[in-house]
């Protein structure tokens, strides 16, 4: 008799499948078992089979690490270093308190009814004059209102990508880009960055693969914190520019310095028009307005505003208004003023008691702009036994494995230093310096 073949992989992967439909059960140590169905695990007619209806599902290393930082920032008595999100307490909860009340008062049928696709219009307007003073050069047609950059990344995965294309990535980068990519089946090519961009490897990239996308943070890049220098920008697009290629400029963080102004953005330097740019009030205001933009060629947004219709027609229309009457009144400056001070101090704050309770067991980046210190620790200690010792000591942060497409960052992590006041700092180092000693001794 013939035998059949099956390799490993497929044989645990078909068990997997058998153990999701509720088919058989593994008992860890004993063996796999046929399911018995019982009366209440029966499928009758009221059990929908849910697992067997769901598409296909691309589980990535660090598929639902967002998520779980989201979560785990309001959990018991861990102090988080981990969600990259402003600091309520900095909120400007007064002056839009006080618009929500004028809005409340002069909402009208207009106001409540459906909104074009691309954005409430004097938001758009107001955004385009926003970064026309960035140096942006488009019209109110190039630029579209999103439910959040991320919505923004959303669209440009959806609109460009098909499986097998390439995308380049930086090395380390934002990993909720790397699970879209991923999710959309790209195949990802790595590109270093924190020492500088190698445009050799990038030009070898363009030639060999044919890339469609290069998705790059070139100021307070998340996590690593580099700001991309002005000359070293021009390089990148000049190079772009040769070979047609489309960079996606992400930049949450720009307005976010705490030293000298950074460097104009791609958008503003784009020679030849193939720069897609996305930003957002996340960060600067925050993250719950769910308001972003992108700005593009009118022929792109045209396809995003096609494609954001399946999505939710249009963003909600309560933001949006909300924010153009804070833009409008001016006072998105004068909040950036604030929060610049007050980072600026949580920053110089951070890195002192950084050196103080960690080094040299960790190594990190002091950045002059942006949420975060990217750190390395000493040869021979691994993150993953930090996070371990550290859920102990009540601190958490993200694990670097988390901002690589490949399997790179097992001695790195970010730690987020704007979320809290300095005294929870202190103590959040504190017991970092504490977990750092624990597996330095071990
Ligand atoms: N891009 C980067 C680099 C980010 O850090 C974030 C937020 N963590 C986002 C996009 C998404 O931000 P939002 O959807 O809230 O605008």
């Amino acid at each position: 008799a013939s035998l059949l073949q099956v390799s490993r992989t497929t044989a645990i992967n078909a068990y997997r499948r058998l153990e999701e439909q509720g088919l058989i059960h593994t008992k860890v140590g004993s063996g796999t078992y046929v399911a018995t169905l019982s009366s209440s695990t029966a499928p009758t007619a009221q059990t929908v089979p849910w697992s067997q209806l769901f598409t296909p599902c691309l589980n990535t290393q660090s598929s639902s690490i967002i998520r779980e930082l989201v979560a785990s920032a309001a959990a018991d008595d861990t102090l988080s270093l981990a969600a990259g999100m402003p600091d309520p307490e900095l909120y400007p909860l007064h002056d839009f308190n006080r618009l929500f009340g004028l809005q409340a008062s002069r909402l009208n049928g207009a106001d409540l009814g459906h909104i074009p696709t691309e954005g409430y219009t004097p938001l758009r307007q107001a955004v385009t004059t926003m970064l026309a003073a960035k140096g942006y050069a488009g019209k109110p047609e190039n630029t579209m209102i999103v439910s959040g950059s991320q919505q923004g990344l959303y669209l440009v995965t959806k609109i460009f990508l098909e499986p097998g294309d390439y995308v380049i990535v930086e090395s380390p980068t934002y990993l909720g880009a790397v699970q879209m990519f991923s999710a959309a089946n790209a195949r990802l090519l790595s590109l270093p960055s924190a020492a500088g961009l190698p445009l050799d490897l990038l030009e070898d990239y363009l030639i060999r693969y044919r890339p469609k996308l290069f998705y790059v943070m070139p100021t307070f890049q998340n996590p690593n914190g580099r700001v991309m220098p002005l000359e070293e920008r021009r390089e990148l697009l000049k190079l772009a520019a040769k070979h047609r290629l489309v960079i996606v400029e992400d930049d949450p963080y720009g307005e976010l310095y705490y030293d000298k102004k950074p460097p104009l953005s791609l958008k503003a330097l784009d020679p030849y028009g193939g720069v897609i740019a996305l930003g957002t009030f996340s960060k600067m205001l925050f993250p719950g307005l769910r308001t972003g933009w992108v700005v593009a060629p009118e022929t792109v947004i045209n396809r995003f505003a096609l494609k954001k219709q399946y999505i939710d027609l249009h963003s909600s229309n309560l933001s949006q208004c909300l924010l153009y009457d804070y833009l409008s009144a001016g006072l998105l400056q004068e909040h950036l003023a604030v929060v610049r001070a007050e980072y600026k101090k949580r920053r110089d704050f951070f890195a002192g008691a950084l050196e103080r309770y960690c080094s040299p067991l960790l190594n990190f980046y002091t950045p002059s702009g942006g949420f975060y210190f990217w750190c390395a620790l000493n040869k021979g200690m691994l993150t993953r036994q930090l996070l371990h010792e550290a859920t102990h000591t009540g601190v958490s942060f993200v694990p670097g494995e988390a901002f690589y497409a490949d399997a790179a960052g097992s001695r790195e992590l970010r730690l987020c230093f704007v979320t809290q006041p300095p005294a929870r700092l202190l103590e959040a180092v504190k017991r970092l310096g504490k977990a750092l000693q624990t597996v330095a001794a071990n």
